[in-house]
């Protein structure tokens, strides 16, 4: 028997480590809430677990209606995995590649105590287009540089690449057996919040002026994917094959997401510092009451507090946003990246540390082809420029042009000095 493990890859159909399970014999599918992870949550009304609940119990009543199953574990996924390896019958254990460094250390385990029982275990690449060690340099490093990479991997994609996996083809191998229960939200220690997940669907319509759009974030501009990507609700083949005729501009957004997770690969230090070393100097001012303040979206800088408040209601902040109020927290405030990584990572429901932490260093300068630590955003201009009528302001912080609205933190000049000063003392 063969068992194949859902991650970050939570649907049936085209995903690659399921049909290589599928096709190799009888397989059964399972899930693990992983209590490791869990545990570190403080908010019990997580939408990112309740989003994972929600498309468990859509899977398992698929594989339901095909008479099979989903076999659902809580817990410690290395003690379940030494208590599976224990069962006679099973032969292989098949699951998508996953390149956080803390799921590769897991991975490692899991391969070595299977090994040990002479289970097989085999890894699959899913949830990108190019894998990590697919587009490198001539010379086998890994690219540093964004723009090259992106030319190579452009030059490499050809229909291999994007088509799907076939997964239909073998449903007949699932293995047919009675169902099994589900443990319920509340019995893996959250409960249910109001939050409304964005749609899976994309519209290729909507997509077509995505360049023209995409910058602006009181327009429905882009496609809000990302939760889908994140947790593999979507194939990344089918959208980026959708896509390809469509936008380019789009296909360099999933190139940069390509890019961010061959970076953490390759860089596993960059979860916790810069990978730029002169950048791991940098002498933050980190005054808590200014996180605060930046935090609850009341830093006096319009755009910085609508993306924040956007952020702390739905748990999505647009692009272009995000790289205003990052640029601000480092630069402005002086304020270490990594608060605002961890800031983003309990809210965003489409939190991946990858992309994160590649946007986060991106932002402060500190990480590959990141922006250089001279350019610093004006929160005002940037303001003007794309969103100039303040229909995304106004959405978010209605008592803006009020006597009610807090004064700026910083005056923007003299942030600006400071930040050079301080930056340049640490590059020298
Ligand atoms: P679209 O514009 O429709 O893009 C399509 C898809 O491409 C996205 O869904 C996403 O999967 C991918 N993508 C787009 N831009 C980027 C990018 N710059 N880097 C990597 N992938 C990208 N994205 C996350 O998915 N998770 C994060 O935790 C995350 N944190 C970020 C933190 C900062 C400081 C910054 C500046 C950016 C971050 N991003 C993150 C990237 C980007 O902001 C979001 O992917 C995007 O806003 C999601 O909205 P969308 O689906 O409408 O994107």
């Amino acid at each position: 028997m063969n068992l194949f493990w859902f991650r970050r890859d939570l649907r049936i159909e085209d995903n690659a480590g399921l049909y290589h399970a599928l096709k190799s014999g009888p397989t059964q599918c399972m899930f693990i809430f992983d209590e490791t992870i869990l545990s570190k949550l403080d908010d019990k009304q997580d939408p990112r677990v309740e989003f994972i609940h929600q498309e468990i119990t859509k899977i398992k009543e698929e594989l339901q209606e095909l008479g099979s199953s989903l076999k659902v574990y809580h817990g410690d996924p290395i003690e379940i995995w030494k208590d599976l390896s224990n069962e006679n019958k099973l032969k292989s254990v098949f699951f998508n590649r996953d390149y956080e460094p803390s799921a590769i250390k897991r991975d490692q385990r899991v391969y070595d105590i299977l090994k040990e029982k002479n289970i097989s275990c085999k890894a699959f690449k899913d949830q990108v287009i190019f894998d990590r060690k697919e587009i490198m340099k001539s010379d086998g490093t890994p690219y540093k540089v964004f723009t090259p990479y992106s030319k190579t991997w452009r030059d490499k994609l050809n229909d291999f690449y994007l088509k799907s996996y076939p997964t239909e083809k073998y449903l007949s191998n699932l293995l047919k057996n009675e169902d099994s229960k589900l443990p319920s939200l509340n019995d893996i220690g959250f409960e249910k919040t109001d939050l409304d997940f964005p749609n899976r669907k994309w519209s290729k319509e909507n997509l077509e002026d995505y360049k023209k759009n995409r910058d602006y974030p009181w327009k429905n501009g882009t496609s809000k994917l990302s939760l889908h990507l994140r947790f593999g609700t979507i194939s990344i083949r089918t959208l980026a094959r959708d896509m390809l005729d469509i936008s380019d501009t789009f296909i360099s957004e999933l190139i940069w997401r390509d890019f961010y997770q061959m970076v953490i690969y390759h860089f596993p230090e960059s979860e916790e510092m810069a990978i730029k070393e002169k950048y791991r100097r940098i002498d933050w001012r980190n005054n808590e009451e200014e996180f605060e303040k930046w935090c609850q979206g009341k830093t006096g800088y319009p755009i910085v507090d609508a993306g924040m408040r956007e952020l702390n209601e739905t748990g999505y902040m647009h692009n272009r946003v995000r790289m205003v109020v990052a640029s601000f927290l480092c630069k402005h405030l002086l304020i270490d990246w990594k608060w605002g990584e961890r800031y983003f990572a309990k809210k965003l429901l489409d939190y991946d540390l990858a992309a994160n932490v590649g946007g986060w260093q991106w932002a402060f300068g500190g990480g590959l082809d990141a922006a250089p630590y001279f350019r610093i955003f004006n929160p005002t201009s940037q303001q003007e420029k794309f969103d100039k009528d303040l229909k995304y302001i106004k959405k978010w912080v209605p008592e803006y042009e009020t006597s009610k609205y807090p004064d700026p933190i910083v005056d923007h000049k003299k942030a600006r000095e400071r930040c050079l000063e301080v930056f340049k003392a640490a590059l020298n």
